[in-house]
């Protein structure tokens, strides 16, 4: 297995952990107590919310959102969330 296949499997599971479903799909945050809140760009990660009432096209976080909102560095919140996305749709077990 190589270095990127454990790795992912590593992450797979931790997340499988944080989260009650079974690999969420991820979308790009706006979390008000992670560092560089208010900066205009997205610095967390969290699942897409399910709820009819939240536009999709909005970042922010509600009561009606799905936890974990795990706070990422915004340079780095566009290739996580492609990443995990590509994960949950290779189907990494
Ligand atoms: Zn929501």
């Amino acid at each position: 297995m190589s270095t990127l296949d454990s790795a992912r499997r590593a992450a797979s599971e931790l997340l499988r952990q944080e989260t009650s479903e079974d690999l969420p799909e991820w979308r790009a945050a706006y979390d008000d107590e992670a560092p560089e809140s208010g900066s205009g760009v997205p610095n967390a990660i969290t699942p897409v919310c399910s709820d009819e009432d939240h536009e999709p096209s909005d970042g922010g976080v509600y009561a009606c959102c799905p936890e974990p909102v795990i706070p990422v560095p915004p340079p780095l919140v566009d290739y996580l969330v492609a990443l995990l996305n590509a994960d949950r749709n290779d189907g990494v077990r």
